[in-house]
């Protein structure tokens, strides 16, 4: 047998039914693994031995009396956005740092009632702004296959804590491609979910029109477990759609012969790195090799994407972010009066990446200005938004790049933030249309760094995209290979 880590949920889920292993023992491993492993990574901002220890004992419990679900007993990674009761939830932020929040986010009470284990938090951009984990206030994680590298972000702590086997699967957040981005540079399967598709209650609000929760995992199975555990809606958001949500395995293991794949021709031009290029273009021969039929598709308005996202993520980002003053929430900072109060712990409390973008948002919505940024903008998104549902009309899902290069060097991106912006090129057009996307393993740079080919489908087409996602994972083994750096470490 592989080693506990090692396994998927897939794998490890039988195995606690049969009772062969216990959630305790399983627990014990990875609170072990992190605490050998987890500083050389730093994907973990916050550990609950005890919290996680209580939840395998209920969970050996309910397995003791057959109660058990898929996720019973697999100990799982939580963004540090979702607010778990009574542990800490920092948002990556220092405003944040001893937020204990009085309630669980419905992803994670949802979790828990399936019994899964809540093994801790896991590090992020500050207030998920970013596309690389290094505006966390809580240093920068590294990338299990080199560690001179980028996990990417904003769940970057969620993407290195699976691939590194310090959980089994992780929840992250994907606004504008968070979830899809560090999943591809950590060479692990990451879900953004239609609009709506999970409740957002109990999530920290970045770009309130654009967040959604989704799972981070070893392979596609597993998040489609993760996915039948969380999706559905919820009165407590009222976004979260009032459609039933169906069970995410059904479709997986089906063939894919006769689908229809579009091919984006806006997303393979200038830019694309030749090593993402050449293993996202091999990704589309072996889905053709399994029957899939090609057709390329445009999407004529992607040069528009990212200076329409940058105006409405940071835009809703300067209000949602207004409720940190130092009054009810996190840090406060003393001042002369209330003014400077709120301006100290403004100015003390937030990192210059979260300061940058409340001073863009701010300046977009003022007063003479919103006509021209944000109204434009929100018109573009529509024409986004159409775009797709014009690709749609030719084929069932489309496949194309998670990022225009490898994971980056550390320190390279925070240099420039316009660079880190326009990398977001290939993730963020599904945000602003709410549409659902995946990220699978695809193939290895020359310098050994994992590539993800992103299948996006229509609005809650999840299941589609994750049958051809399946598909492509069972005919290759990318997603088999482990960090050179994990072999060995138990
Ligand atoms: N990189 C994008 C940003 O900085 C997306 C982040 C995210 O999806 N949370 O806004």
């Amino acid at each position: 047998m592989k080693e506990l880590h090692r396994l998927s949920i897939s794998e490890l889920s039988p195995l606690l039914s049969q009772r062969q292993v216990s959630p305790v023992e399983v627990t014990e491993s990875l609170l072990h693994r992190i605490a050998a492993l987890n500083e050389e990574i730093n994907a973990y901002i916050t550990v609950d031995e005890a919290g996680a220890l209580a939840q395998a004992k209920l969970a050996e419990a309910r397995l003791g009396k057959g109660e058990a679900g898929p996720l019973t007993g697999i100990p799982l990674a939580i963004k540090d956005l979702l607010a778990t009761c009574g542990l800490r939830t920092t948002c990556g932020s220092r405003i944040l740092e001893n937020y204990l929040p009085p309630y669980d986010a419905t992803v994670c009470a949802r979790l828990r009632e399936e019994g899964a284990v809540i093994l801790g938090k896991v590090n992020m951009d500050e207030f998920a702004m970013g596309s690389s984990t290094e505006n966390s206030a809580f240093g920068p994680s590294r990338n299990p296959w080199n560690r001179e590298c980028i996990t990417g972000g904003s769940s970057g702590g969620s993407a290195a804590a699976v691939a590194a086997d310090l959980c089994l699967a992780s929840l992250g957040s994907d606004t504008g491609g968070s979830i899809r981005q560090p999943a591809s540079h950590c060479g692990v399967v990451g879900l953004k979910p239609t609009y709506g598709r999970v409740s957002r209650y109990g999530l920290v609000a970045y770009a309130s029109s654009l967040d959604q929760i989704g799972p981070i995992a070893k392979e596609v199975r597993d998040a489609a477990l993760l996915m039948n555990a969380i999706a559905g809606y919820d009165n407590k958001d009222s976004t979260s759609a009032p459609v039933p949500a169906p069970d995410y395995l059904e479709t997986l293991g089906r063939d894919i012969k006769g689908l229809k794949v579009g091919v984006p021709k806006e997303y393979f031009g200038q830019g694309l790195n030749a090593d993402v290029e050449t293993a996202v273009k091999n990704a589309l021969l072996t889905l053709e090799g399994l029957g899939a039929e090609m057709v390329e598709v445009s999407l004529p308005h992607t040069e528009y994407a990212v200076a329409a996202y940058y105006v409405i993520a940071p835009a809703e980002a300067s209000s949602n972010l207004a409720r940190y003053d130092g009054v009810k929430y996190g840090l406060r900072v003393p001042g002369a009066n209330l003014l400077e109060m709120y301006a100290n712990t403004r100015t003390q409390g937030f990192g210059p990446e979260v300061r940058r973008r409340v001073m863009l948002g701010t300046y977009a919505l003022s007063a003479g200005y919103y006509d021209a940024y944000y109204r434009k903008a929100s018109q573009v998104r529509t024409l986004i938004r159409r775009d797709f549902e014009a690709a749609f009309e030719k084929c069932a899902v489309l496949a194309a790049p998670v990022a225009p290069t490898p994971a980056p060097r550390l320190g390279e991106m925070v240099a420039d933030p316009l660079t880190m912006y326009l990398s977001d090129i290939f993730t963020i057009s599904v945000n602003l249309a709410g549409i659902p996307a995946v990220s699978v393993p695809c193939g290895f740079s020359r310098e050994d760094l994992p590539i993800g080919l992103q299948i996006l489908g229509p609005p809650f087409g999840e299941p589609v995209i994750l049958q051809a996602a399946h598909a492509f994972e069972q005919a290759t083994d990318f997603h088999r290979r482990k960090p050179q750096w994990c072999e060995g470490k138990s």
